[in-house]
């Protein structure tokens, strides 16, 4: 068994379970993840409890298979215990380094835009899997100050273990990891967005939207033919009121085809009534896509603004993360900064 797949709760009942105190999963969780310990070196446990646990879990991390850093980026491409391949992206931001983890391996959503979307799943990660890239990234490059649950997957297709997950990440005896310094995107499958708040930890929420109009979001997002746009914003609405929280709507400007004056219009109407804010995305080009970048940001934005639409842009955002450093990293960024300056 993997350690990390285990919550708290979780650890606790396996010491019950064996007629043990469970005040030792406090012990055990808090010398791993808060103090960095390993298992032999922690001296609050019986020498015959760490030889029960060293039988039973393993404590193995991913190694690394790839790594590309630029200085202020760093994506690793890290190797899981069966050979599968996930895509992890480092940000520095001054004082703030963020971490974007990947919650499947592939993605079965087909977004038209995107590079993960063209890999298929192949599986699905266990919530170990997923704490053991945050791990890394920090065992590899010190203190991590934020999670972005938006490397490659759909985390809403993996919710089980995307909950576990964001348990152990903002437990106070795991990674410690307050809720405004974990952000969850989504495509928008709407069944478990309306399950979200069975995590308890307060995240941000930020929902891929990318369009405002019916007939162009089932183009380019596949999801959308399931769960139409006036069945999200609807789900929305009520998580963002049940809840007190701010929503981001990510929407990438690809040129002519979601970036005109009236899109923007009713990409306004869409959301007016919604406590948000709307993150504009410069479309990141992959291989054989026909897509190009909008030239068209500065007129999108503005009809927002009057609008009186919360929106942040950036021009020079992610100046030195490259295409070839992972087309997803750039909106990672922007939400680390977002949480960072806590707007
Ligand atoms: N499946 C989740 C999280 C992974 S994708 C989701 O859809 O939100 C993370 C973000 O990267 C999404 O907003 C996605 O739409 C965006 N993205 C994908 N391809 C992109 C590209 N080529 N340029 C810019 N952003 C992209």
């Amino acid at each position: 068994m993997l350690f990390y797949d285990y919550t708290l709760e979780m650890l606790e009942n396996y010491f019950s379970e064996r007629d043990e105190n469970k005040a030792k999963a406090k012990i055990l969780y808090k010398a791993l993840y808060r103090n960095g310990l390993r298992l032999s070196d922690i001296t609050e446990l019986s020498e015959k409890t760490k030889a029960i646990i060293a039988d039973d879990f393993s404590f193995e991390l991913p190694a690394e298979a790839a790594l590309h850093d630029d200085g202020e980026t760093a994506k690793v491409l890290l190797r899981l215990s069966d050979g599968s391949m996930v895509e992890t992206v480092l940000m520095r931001h001054g004082y703030n380094t963020g971490v974007c983890v990947s919650t499947q391996v592939g993605c079965s959503m087909g977004c038209t835009f995107c590079q993960s979307g063209r890999m298929k799943k192949i599986r699905s990660l266990t919530a170990g899997e997923i704490v053991s890239q945050v791990l890394y990234m920090s065992k590899r490059f010190g203190n991590i100050g934020h999670i972005s649950v938006m490397g490659i997957g759909e985390p809403l297709d993996n919710f089980d273990n995307v909950k576990a997950f964001m348990e152990i990440a903002s437990s106070p005896y795991g990674l410690s990891l307050g809720g405004r310094h974990i952000t969850l995107s989504t495509c928008g499958i709407v069944p478990y967005i309306k399950r979200l708040d069975e995590v308890k930890c307060g995240f941000n929420l930020a929902i891929s939207l990318h369009s405002a109009d019916s007939a162009i979001r089932s183009e380019i997002m596949p999801v959308n033919r399931r769960w139409g746009i006036d069945e999200l914003i609807k789900t929305v609405k009520e998580y963002s009121e049940k809840n007190k929280q701010r929503i981001a709507f990510e929407y990438i400007l690809i040129d002519k085809l979601n970036d005109s004056a009236e899109q923007a219009e009713k990409l306004a109407a869409l959301v007016k009534d919604i406590n948000c804010f709307v993150n504009l995305i410069p479309y990141n080009p992959t291989e054989n896509s026909e897509y190009r970048r909008s030239e068209n940001a500065d007129v999108f934005f503005d009809v927002l603004k009057k609008r009186g639409i919360n929106a942040i842009f950036r021009r020079e955002f992610g100046g030195s993360i490259k295409a070839a450093c992972g087309q997803l990293c750039a909106e990672c960024a922007e939400h680390a900064e977002y949480a960072e300056c806590g707007k």
